[in-house]
């Protein structure tokens, strides 16, 4: 009566711990070498924080994570500062922690919950091509032609999921014409004048660029999108200074002081998958970005990842697998669908709009207080 979870990442490790602490027996099934993330940040909103804590690791991850007192948006040309958000005892006391994390101070402590769960089984070089599945259960089939069976399969492999290939069938995830490109500094190289305690976004035509402090303040993280009109996928690769820093002007002196201590860059073209409901093929179900990949705008992609696997949890009934996953399918793809169509509105209308757009946005923000923010956020932290 085991669950095969497909893939070892925050949404497949946090499965796995929210249905051993139910009592289920769990297999975890990761394709890499180890259990492990990108050397990157993450912003973690109240809503996911309440997650981590139902999945008891909630303590051990706030005691890693920076607590910043606000959310700034500034204007990437001019430097001006066109709205923030502050993180104080005000926000908390109506939503809860907001904090940047490195992430593997998020995946780190999900992975010693399972390491010390006896119900987990953790397997690595393990990678699933496909599943086959009948009355009484399902296999993964590895890459190597083992079969591994179980009760029931979570596929949470992530933005090129094998199992929504076969599940959904819609073929590569959509390309979105922007390129991320990521560093970390240390943050004994950034002069004490632009250390803040604040997640900083500089906006400006067709790009933004993100900052803030992590890993206990050892680290600095940079995250620098231009909607730059990419059309291929690319995952992780190295990039030069030069080749970065052309996609990003005009851009105002501090942001321009901040990139400038970034050598080594690496980059991403974004992706995303319009909304499906369709998560589910009988004993199998798709888990966090497998099931809805966003672009990271709203810095929600892994939280809901959480809250997927918290749902699914806590719905799983092993004497009706089929109903389970109807119900955490139905319980959970309309707010899905809700932040990826967020995210997409923040990268169009927020980080990247320029000339009027970009007046009209900082009209909007100039005509809203904090607790009219709080407001429009009630859907997403409340
Ligand atoms: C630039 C950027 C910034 C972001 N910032 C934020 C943020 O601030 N806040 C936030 O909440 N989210 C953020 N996100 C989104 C977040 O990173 C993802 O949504 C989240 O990591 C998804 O977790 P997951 O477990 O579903 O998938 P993944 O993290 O992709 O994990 C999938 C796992 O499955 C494994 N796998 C893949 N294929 C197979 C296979 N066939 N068989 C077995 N194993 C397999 C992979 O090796 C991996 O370990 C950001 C994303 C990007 C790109």
């Amino acid at each position: 009566m085991t669950v095969l979870v497909v893939g070892g990442g925050i949404g497949g490790l946090a499965a796995a711990l929210g249905l051993a602490r139910t009592g289920r027996r769990v297999t975890v099934l990761e394709a890499a070498p180890a259990f492990e993330e990108i050397g990157a940040g993450i912003q973690v909103g109240p809503n996911g924080f309440r997650m981590l804590d139902a999945l008891g690791v909630g303590a051990v991850v706030r005691s890693r994570a920076v607590h910043v007192d606000e959310l700034r948006l500034r204007c990437g040309v001019t430097g001006w500062q066109v709205a923030g958000l502050p993180v104080d005892d005000g926000f908390r006391a109506r939503f809860g922690t907001y904090a940047v994390v490195h992430r593997d101070d998020v995946l780190a402590p999900l992975l010693d919950a399972c390491r010390s769960d006896e119900r987990i089984d953790l397997r690595v070089d393990s990678g699933v091509a496909a599943y086959a599945q009948d009355a009484d259960g399902v296999a993964a089939v590895l890459r190597s032609g083992e079969l591994v069976h179980g009760q029931a399969l979570i596929g949470a492999d992530g933005l090129r999921s094998a199992v929504r290939r076969q599940l959904v069938g819609d073929g590569d995830p959509q390309v979105s014409g922007h390129t991320t490109f990521r560093a970390v500094i240390p943050a004994r190289n950034v002069p004490h004048s632009l250390k803040e305690n604040v997640v900083t976004l500089w906006a400006g035509p067709r790009y933004h660029v993100v900052w803030y402090v992590i890993a206990g303040g050892r680290y600095v993280n940079l995250v620098a999108t231009a909607d730059n009109g990419a059309s291929e996928p690319v995952n992780g690769k190295p990039v030069g200074h030069a080749d970065v820093m052309r996609h990003f002007a005009p851009l105002c002196d501090d942001a321009a002081r901040v990139m400038e201590l970034a050598d080594e860059w690496r980059a991403w073209v974004l992706c995303d998958r319009a909304p499906i409901t369709n998560w589910q093929d009988q004993r199998v179900v798709l888990l966090g970005d497998a099931a809805h990949p966003v672009l990271q705008y709203a810095a929600q992609g892994a939280c809901q990842a959480l809250e997927d696997a918290v749902c699914l949890s806590s719905v799983f009934d092993p004497r009706d697998v089929l109903g389970s996953f109807a119900r955490y399918a139905a319980l959970r793809s309309e707010r899905a669908a809700r932040v990826h169509h967020a995210s997409r509105w923040m990268g169009r209308e927020i980080y990247h709009p320029a000339g009027e757009a970009a007046l009209a946005r900082d009209a909007m923000f100039a005509s809203w207080t904090v607790a009219d923010l709080h407001e429009r956020l009630e859907w997403l932290y409340g």
